[in-house]
Formats: C-alpha cells, structure tokens, sequence
C-alpha cells in the first residue's frame, strides 16, 4: 500500500494532527493507499508558502523561457513515469487501462503545449488610446497571484495538468488540491515536481477534502483566484465562498451534451461516435454525450443496431486491455447512478438495454453499472435534464432539425454539443445554433489545450486552454505613457492646476 503525505513549500511533510484517509480500488474495493489529510491548519501552511513565493520568490520575475523549461520538465517526468502513472490510475479511479494510456500521454503531450504557451507574449500595444499621438499605452498581463487549484475525481491526473500548466505559464503560484476520490497521481506529480527543482512554494499539493482544506481555500484572504473543476453545485458553493474577499473565478462545471444526428448521417460511424460520447470512462465526463437525438427516418435502425453494439462490450477488470468498460469510481456513485435507473423508468421512459449491476463474477466486487440505453425519453424529464454522471444514455426522438436544436438548448447546462452529418454546410447551421462551448461535428470529446474549453450557463465561468485559458490566470494593466512632455500642452491643464 502507498503512503503519501502534504506536498508543502517543497517538502513531504505529514498533518498536524496526524489525520488520514484511504482510497480504494473500485474494480475489487482493495485499500490502496493512505494520504496524510490536509485540514484547515495545513492548508493555510501551504497558502502562507504559495504567497510567499509569489510576493518575495524569484518565480512571477522568471523569464518566460527559464518557467518554460521548468514546466516542460514535468512533461518530460510524466513521459518517464507513464507507466506506473498509467497503473495507479486504474487502481484508483477504475479508469480502463485503454483510458489511462491516453490520459497520461495527454497529461505529458498537454503540458508540453502549455510550456510552448508560456513563451506567448499576451501584452499589447494599445494604439491611440487616451490622447492619439502624444502618449503611448500598453496592455500588460501579469500573474493574478495565489491560484487554489481544485479538481474532480474523473480525469485525476489530466485535471491536475490542466490547471497546474496555464497557471504555472503564467508566473502564478499554486496551491492544487485533488479529489479526496482520487489522490493518487497528483501526489505522485508531487514527487516528480520535487524532483525537478521548482523554487520553494511555487507549487504546494495537498490531499483533503472540500468541507475544510477545499472551504479554507475558497475563503482565505490570501488566495487571489479559485480555478475549479467539479459538479455545478459545488461551483455555486465556491463562488458564494469566494464573494467575502471577491477572488477571481474560474468554474468547469456539469453537462447534458445532446449529440444531434442529422438524417443524412454515416450511420456507422454516428453509432460508434454515440457510444464513445456516453460510455467513454463509464459516462463520467463532464462532457459526455449523455442526450442522443434521432430522427424520425433513421432512428427505429438506428437504435437497433446501436443496441446490439451496446451489448457487446465488454464490462470487467480495468486492467485488461480487452475491457471496454471498467467500474465507477465509488459505490456512492454507483448508487447514484441506479437511482437514476429507476427514475427513468418511473417517468415511462423505455429502458432499451441494461439498468442493472453486471453479474459476471469478474464485476462482483467492483462498482459496475451495465451500459444503459433509455428510449423515448421525453426532454423535460430528470434523466434529460439532470447531470447522471454514468453510463445511461437518453435517446429523444426528434421531427425536425429545428426541434431537435430547441431541445438541445432547453437545459440549465451548456458544455458540449455535437452533430453528425455528411454536409458540413447543414453540420453548421446546427453548430452555430447550439449555446455550447464546444460542438464537434461528426467527432466528440476531442480537446487540446490550443483551444479554449468551457461552458455556456451553468456549465461553467470562463474558458480553460488556448489562449483565451491563459488570460484568466493574468490580471490585466493598462499603462499610460505621457509623450506630450509639455506642461501648457496637457489637456487637463485648464481644468485643476491654477494659472498663476
Ligand atoms: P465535486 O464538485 O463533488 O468535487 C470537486 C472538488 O471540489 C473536489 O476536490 C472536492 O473535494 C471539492 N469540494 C467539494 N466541496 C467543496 C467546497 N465546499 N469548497 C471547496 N471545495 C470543495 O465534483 P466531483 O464529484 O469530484 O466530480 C464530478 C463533477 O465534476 C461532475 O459534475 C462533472 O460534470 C464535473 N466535471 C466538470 C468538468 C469540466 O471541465 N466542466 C470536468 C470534469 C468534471
């Protein structure tokens, strides 16, 4: 079993009061580490450091090359370690191992994009501005300060990535606080930072949970930017946290994606794309393609053979290369998500395939949800509009193109959206017409960190990645140059300063 403790001001060190929790394997419920718990104490320890190195540390002043090459470092690490970041992955989160691959090569290749990032040069010269020919303006971006960092336990080490890059590029300092779900690989990132060599207290890591290290950093005075990623609610909670000394907020929070399939779609190739939009990692993204509209012309083939499909995959032990599916990540989430079964069911919605618990022995200790399919789910109903945050896809039933959009639209959420059709001229009518901040056309869940990623409505506040993501981790200064040079010249001269 693996033991980890606080990563604070560059040194591993253990709670003031000795408290620790564990993670389990969700694939056969084995401990299998224990995390040195971070309480209110701890965290402002590695607060108080992230302050200190912004406000007296060499890191806001670095050039840009020296912080690229440090952040590129990381990159280089997790390339080194894959495989046994790779490994843990899937022993605590129940990630498949197809999934992990990815995610951790993406976690290196994503750094590595925000180490280019951190050479882009976000000043402007502001041209005509406040008096045209005698002054000269500029647009500085410069670090917000102490950034917390708190992730979700879907995407453990990508999500970790994902906020550590664009604030690190940036010249902020962090304080990045997992999921109390899924620990593992940020604390193993931790190692690997050490080992680099950032400058003490540029970047603390801390394991806990969100009612006292994760409310410690929505409210401490000394924290200038939240950057969050997790469940809607949560979002709302930090923000009303946030408002007592109005840090700034960035917020990546829940979906309901509907995926469109136009009538003149690669049937096919839709059919794969739907089910990778809802059961990729087990439909635990944010972004996932939980609402699947067809048409009237092609739905009834559509679904049979999307049915079929479905049944084939293959649900069992993440470790395998031939899984398909692998567990939730919790028996809470489990739960969660048969409710939601038995919801759909009460609301007459017709259950096409699964709903229920696998019952190969190979599932019978893990957190399983079989991959689910409702059919004719009417829109307004829970599971067309509740975020569900497993493997149950909502199929709605649509007349026109029009209809199909209007229902699209008709959630609190706005993240993802796509639509899949042959004539990109007709993919684009609906993608514009989407309130969404991603839609792919005849792709899903693709992302780089090139271009920015959010949410519309509830989804979210603010964008991550390209180089919308870098600016909200920059304040912006405008600064005033005077080129007039000439006391009687200045504009305001008649209006304060006496004549005489
Ligand atoms: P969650 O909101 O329960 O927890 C997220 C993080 O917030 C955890 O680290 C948790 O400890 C912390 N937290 C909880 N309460 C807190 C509080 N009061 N103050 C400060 N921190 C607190 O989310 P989850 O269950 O871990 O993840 C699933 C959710 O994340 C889903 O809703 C999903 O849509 C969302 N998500 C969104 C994106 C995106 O980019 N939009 C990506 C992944 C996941």
């Amino acid at each position: 079993m693996r033991e980890y403790q606080l990563y604070i001001n560059n040194e591993f060190v253990g709670p003031a009061d000795g408290r620790t929790f564990t993670s389990i394997n969700p694939f056969n419920q084995e401990v299998i580490a224990t995390f040195a718990r971070a309480g209110i104490e701890e965290t402002r320890g590695a607060i108080k450091a992230a302050r200190e190195a912004f406000d007296r540390g060499p890191w806001p002043h670095m050039s840009p090359e020296e912080r690229a090459a440090l952040i590129k470092a990381i990159s280089d690490k997790i390339n080194e370690t894959s495989k046994l970041l790779v490994e843990l992955e899937v022993a605590d989160s129940g990630s498949t191992i197809r999934k992990a691959k990815e995610d951790v090569y993406l976690s290196a290749r994503n750094m590595n994009g925000f180490s280019k990032l951190a050479l882009a040069d976000l000043n402007e010269q502001l041209d005509g501005v406040s008096k045209p020919g005698f002054s000269k303006n500029m647009l500085l971006r410069e670090p917000i300060g102490v950034v917390a960092a708190i992730i979700p336990w879907n995407f453990p080490l990508k999500m970790a990535i994902w906020k550590l890059g664009p604030a690190l590029a940036t010249g902020n300092t962090v304080v990045l606080k997992p999921s109390q779900e899924t620990s593992v690989t940020a604390m193993e990132l931790a190692k690997l930072i050490h080992d680099i060599g950032f400058p003490k207290g540029v970047i603390n890591i801390i394991s806990g949970f969100g009612s006292d290290a994760g409310a410690e950093l929505t409210t401490n005075p000394m924290v200038d930017k939240i950057a969050f990623t997790g469940s809607t609610i949560v979002g709302q909670q930090i923000m009303r946290a946030a408002a007592g000394s109005l840090k700034k907020v960035t917020l990546e929070c829940g979906g309901k994606s509907a995926n469109i399939v136009l009538d003149d779609a690669d049937m096919e190739m839709a059919i794969d794309g739907a089910m990778y939009a809802i059961f990729y990692h087990q439909g635990q993204c944010c972004e996932a393609g939980t609402r699947l509209m067809l048409p009237e012309l092609i739905g009834d083939e559509f679904m049979q053979k999307m049915i079929e499909k479905t049944q084939r995959m293959k649900v069992g032990d993440p470790t395998q290369m031939s899984t398909d599916m692998g567990p939730l990540v919790s028996n809470k989430q489990q739960e969660s998500v048969l409710d939601y079964v038995a919801k759909g069911k009460q609301e007459g919605a017709k259950l096409a395939t699964g709903g229920g618990v696998p019952k190969s022995p190979e599932c019978k200790n893990g957190f399983f949800v079989e991959p689910t399919i409702f059919d004719h789910v009417d829109n307004k109903s829970s599971i067309a509009q509740e975020e569900i945050f497993g493997p149950v896809l909502s199929v709605i039933r649509y007349k026109t193109v029009d209809d199909a959009i209007r229902m699209a639209n008709d959630s609190i959420y706005g993240l993802g959206g796509g639509v899949w059709s042959k004539d990109t001229e007709k993919a684009m009518h609906v993608a514009r017409r989407l309130r969404t901040g991603t839609v792919w056309v005849n792709e899903w869940h693709l992302l780089n960190e090139r271009a920015p990623f959010g949410g519309y409505k509830q989804s979210g506040i603010g964008r991550e990645f390209g180089i919308d993501g870098l600016k909200e981790y920059t304040e912006s200064k405008h600064v005033h140059i005077d080129e007039v040079g000439v006391r009687e010249k200045k504009t305001w001269y008649d209006t304060v300063v006496p004549k005489n």
